[in-house]
């Protein structure tokens, strides 16, 4: 049998998000990602203009919003070509920007947009921990679709750094977010990044051992690559930020996720960068090699998941 064939009959792991929807529905289920054009108040000017050091004008978008796409336009973009692999469920991502800044009408017009887009069975709201409060989050808690989540941007849990990288929002910050999320009854997925400058691989761990001790349901992971038009990319080009490579982010995400806690729901294991605006590293546009070469490495250590986790 084949490394790849052993791998394929291996059960996962880690907890994937598509292992998650299978079992709740029965089916496949994509992440379809919008745009509604909402704003980041690190970058309008309330917390600050320049934004956090790895962040571009499109604010992790798809651009399809900037191009005059509607929600349902952008959704019918994305479920047209889903649809074609055999895909019928769907759940509606808002990730550009912070999707809770603002007004709570505004938040409600964009939520009623999406109750009637076809085939919607969840919603993930994309925002920062700073953009929420009692009101919003039980508007989105009460939503009709079966899956509701949201995700904060917290990408560490260790104050220096977050100052470092100009995230604007403390680790407390994000606590108390998550909490409240919680308590409103939302699944609450929070998303962390290796590599993070002046971070090494226990900064890193100690992260993930907070999250896990944390009220929340789900994770997203990344590598902090060097998007076009950053702060990070002023500081890659100068020489003064090195990317991590795919060896240590194979080899650090081992040891995450064993300390990570079993019941966590891992959203992404891997970025998924767009070519256009990627400088560095270059490894990073094969997200699904790089969950590959994970998947084999936990293999080879015979490690999964959630083994050494203190928050059982
Ligand atoms: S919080 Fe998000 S949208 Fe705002 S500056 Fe940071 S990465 Fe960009």
């Amino acid at each position: 049998m084949t490394a790849r064939r052993a791998r394929a009959c291996e059960p996962p792991r880690w907890n994937r998000l598509s292992g998650y929807f299978l079992r709740r529905f029965g089916e496949r289920v994509r992440k379809i990602p919008l745009d509604a054009g909402f704003s980041c108040p690190n970058r309008d000017g309330t917390l600050g203009r320049e934004g956090c050091i790895f962040c571009n004008a499109q604010g992790s978008g798809t651009g399809l919003g900037e191009n005059g796409l509607d929600l349902a336009g952008q959704w019918e973009f994305w479920r047209t070509q889903f649809q074609a692999k055999g895909v019928k469920l769907f759940m509606a991502y808002l990730q550009s920007f912070s999707n809770t800044y603002g007004p709570i009408e505004r938040l409600a017009a964009v939520l009623d947009a999406l109750a009637v887009l076809p085939g919607i069975v969840g919603l993930s709201i994309g925002t920062r921990p700073d953009c929420v409060d009692r009101e919003k989050l039980e508007l989105i808690a009460k939503q009709p679709q079966p899956e509701r989540w949201i995700e904060f941007g917290a990408q560490s849990g260790n104050d220096a750094t977050l100052r470092r990288i100009r995230r604007g929002h403390d680790r407390a910050g994000v606590e108390q977010a998550v909490e409240a999320a919680a308590a409103a009854g939302l699944k609450v997925c929070v998303h962390l990044i290796a590599g993070l400058p002046g971070e090494g691989k226990n900064e890193f761990l100690d992260s993930v051992r907070w999250i896990s001790g944390q009220a929340v349901s789900g994770v997203k992971f990344h590598c902090l690559y060097v998007c076009r038009d950053t702060f990070l990319a002023d500081l890659f080009t100068r020489g003064e930020f090195t990317p991590i490579s795919r060896d240590s982010y194979i080899d650090i995400m081992a040891d995450a996720l064993v300390v990570l806690r079993p019941d966590i729901i891992v959203h992404r294991i891997a970025g998924d960068p767009s070519c256009e605006e990627l400088l560095a590293p270059e490894w990073a546009l094969q997200s699904s090699d790089t969950g590959n070469r994970l998947a084999a490495e936990l293999i080879r250590r015979d490690a999964r998941q959630g083994e050494k986790s203190a928050s059982r």
